[in-house]
C-alpha cells in the first residue's frame, strides 16, 4: 500500500468502499478512513431494496445513476463474491408497489413507462395469487419482476474484502479532523487525523454520509447543507417466509428475507439531527403498517429495532465532484434513502472523473454549489 496514495477517502461506508474498490480497479492507490467501524452506520442500518432500472431509457441524471446500479448490481455481486468468497445475498425477488390516484402516483407510472421499467398492474382479485398473506392493499398492485434486495451487512463484508485484496488501505477508528489546516490554500493535500499524524494524496474524497457538510465547509459559514435523516426500522421473525416480494407503499416497505425475517420501513426524520435511538411512536406505526396488510404479522416475533442517518440534502438529489475553491478536494455523498442503489453508478462516475474519461452522468447535476432542484421526482420512493 502507497504511503501517499492517489486517494484518500474520508468515510467507510457504501459510499466510500465502492468508491474505494472501482478506484482501486481503476489502477489507483486508494485509502479508506473511518472514525468508527468500516460500514457500521446508515449503510449497515439500510434495508437493501434495489429497484429495477433501464439506463437506456432514464429521464433524468438521478434515474440513470439508479438505473446504472440496478443493472450492474448482480454482476457486481458475483465478481465480489469471486474476489472474496462471500455471497452478499443479491436476490431478485420481485417487488409490488401499491399506488393511489393522485399526481405523485400517476407521475411514478409516466417515470416507469418512458424508462422501459417492467411492471403490471394486478387485477383486484390478483394479488392473492402472488402475495396470499396480504389481506389489506393500500392501494393498487403493479407488479415490479425485476426489483431487487441485497444483505446491507454481507455485501458491506464483501466491499471491506475485496477492497484487502485489492491492495486498498482500510483504516477504522481514525477520525479525519480537517481535510485542510488552511481553507485559504485551494491546494493543500492532506488531511490531520488525531495525534498530529497527517496524511497526503493526490485527491481527497469525502464521503462522510451526513457528516461530511462540516468536513467541506469553512467555519462559520452553513455548507451545502448536507444532514442526517433518521430512519428507523423493525425486524420481525416467523417461521416461515409470509411474503416473498418487496412490498412498497409510498415510503413504507416490507422486505422479506429468506429465512422468514422481515424488515419493516421506515421513518423519515430530519428532526431527530443525530440521534439515533428507536421512538415508540414510530415502531407502533410501523407496525401498524405492517399487520394492516399482512395481518398474520401481529403473531411474529419482534427481533429487533435500529435506526440509521440517511445523508439528506436540500433538494434531495446527492453531491457527487469536486468541492468548489479546491482543485484536489471531492464529494460523494447525499444519496438520501437510495445509497445503496446509487453506490455503483457514483462510484463509477468517481472513477471516470479521476481517471480523466467522460463520466456516465452529467455531474453539473450533482455539483456541490448547485440550486437545489426543487421537487425532483423519484421513480421509487421507498
Ligand atoms: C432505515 C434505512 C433504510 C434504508 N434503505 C435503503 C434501501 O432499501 N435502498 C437504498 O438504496 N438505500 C437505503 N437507505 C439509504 C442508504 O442506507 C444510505 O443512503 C447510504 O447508506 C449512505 O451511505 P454513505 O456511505 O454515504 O454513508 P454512511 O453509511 O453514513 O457512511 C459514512 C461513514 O463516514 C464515517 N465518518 C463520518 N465522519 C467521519 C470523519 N470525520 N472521519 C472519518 N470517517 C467519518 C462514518 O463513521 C460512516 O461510516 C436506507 C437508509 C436507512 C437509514
Amino acid at each position: 500500500m502507497a504511503k501517499h496514495p492517489d486517494v484518500a477517502i474520508v468515510g467507510g461506508g457504501i459510499i466510500g468502499l465502492t468508491c474505494a474498490y472501482f478506484l482501486a480497479r481503476a489502477g489507483l492507490t486508494v485509502s479508506v478512513y473511518d472514525r468508527g467501524e468500516l460500514g457500521k452506520e446508515a449503510s449497515w442500518a439500510g434495508a437493501g431494496i434495489i429497484p429495477p432500472g433501464n439506463p437506456s431509457g432514464a429521464a433524468t441524471p438521478i434515474d440513470r445513476l439508479r438505473a446504472i446500479g440496478s443493472m450492474q448490481f448482480q454482476g457486481f455481486s458475483e465478481e465480489l463474491r469471486e474476489i472474496t468468497g462471500i455471497d452478499n445475498g443479491y436476490l431478485r425477488c420481485g417487488g409490488i408497489e401499491f399506488l393511489g390516484h393522485d399526481e405523485d402516483d400517476r407521475a411514478v407510472l409516466d417515470i416507469w413507462t418512458r424508462e422501459g421499467i417492467a411492471f403490471e398492474k394486478l387485477p383486484a382479485d390478483g394479488l392473492a395469487a402472488y402475495e396470499p398473506a396480504v389481506k389489506e392493499a393500500p392501494g393498487e398492485a403493479y407488479l415490479l419482476p425485476e426489483c431487487a434486495q441485497v444483505r446491507n451487512p454481507r455485501h458491506l463484508q464483501a466491499l471491506i474484502a475485496a477492497c484487502g485484496r485489492m491492495g486498498v488501505g482500510l483504516f477504522p477508528n481514525s477520525p479525519v479532523e480537517m481535510i485542510t489546516p488552511d481553507f485559504k490554500n485551494p491546494r493543500l493535500d492532506f488531511c490531520r487525523l488525531p495525534g498530529s499524524r497527517t496524511v497526503n494524496a493526490g485527491r481527497i474524497l469525502v464521503a462522510a454520509g451526513p457528516w461530511s457538510n462540516a468536513l467541506i465547509t469553512p467555519p462559520h459559514q452553513p455548507g451545502p447543507g448536507i444532514h442526517p435523516v433518521r430512519g428507523q426500522i423493525v425486524l420481525l421473525k416467523s417461521p416461515e417466509r409470509l411474503i416473498t416480494r418487496v412490498l412498497m407503499h409510498g415510503k413504507r416497505y416490507l422486505v422479506p428475507r429468506m429465512d422468514g425475517r422481515v424488515l419493516i420501513g421506515s421513518t423519515e426524520e430530519p428532526e431527530a439531527l443525530f440521534e439515533k435511538a428507536n421512538t415508540a411512536d414510530a415502531v407502533a406505526d410501523l407496525l401498524d403498517f405492517a399487520t394492516r396488510m399482512v395481518p398474520v404479522f401481529a403473531s411474529a416475533e419482534l427481533e429487533r429495532c435500529w435506526s440509521g442517518l440517511r445523508p439528506g440534502t436540500p433538494d434531495g438529489l446527492p453531491f457527487i465532484g469536486r468541492v468548489p475553491g479546491w482543485d484536489n478536494i471531492f464529494v460523494a455523498t447525499g444519496h438520501f434513502r437510495a445509497g445503496v442503489q446509487l453506490s455503483i453508478g457514483t462510484a463509477q462516475a468517481i472513477a471516470e472523473l479521476f481517471t480523466g474519461k467522460p463520466t456516465c452522468v452529467p455531474l453539473e447535476t450533482f455539483a456541490v454549489g448547485r440550486k437545489p432542484v426543487p421537487g425532483v421526482q423519484p421513480a421509487f420512493r421507498s
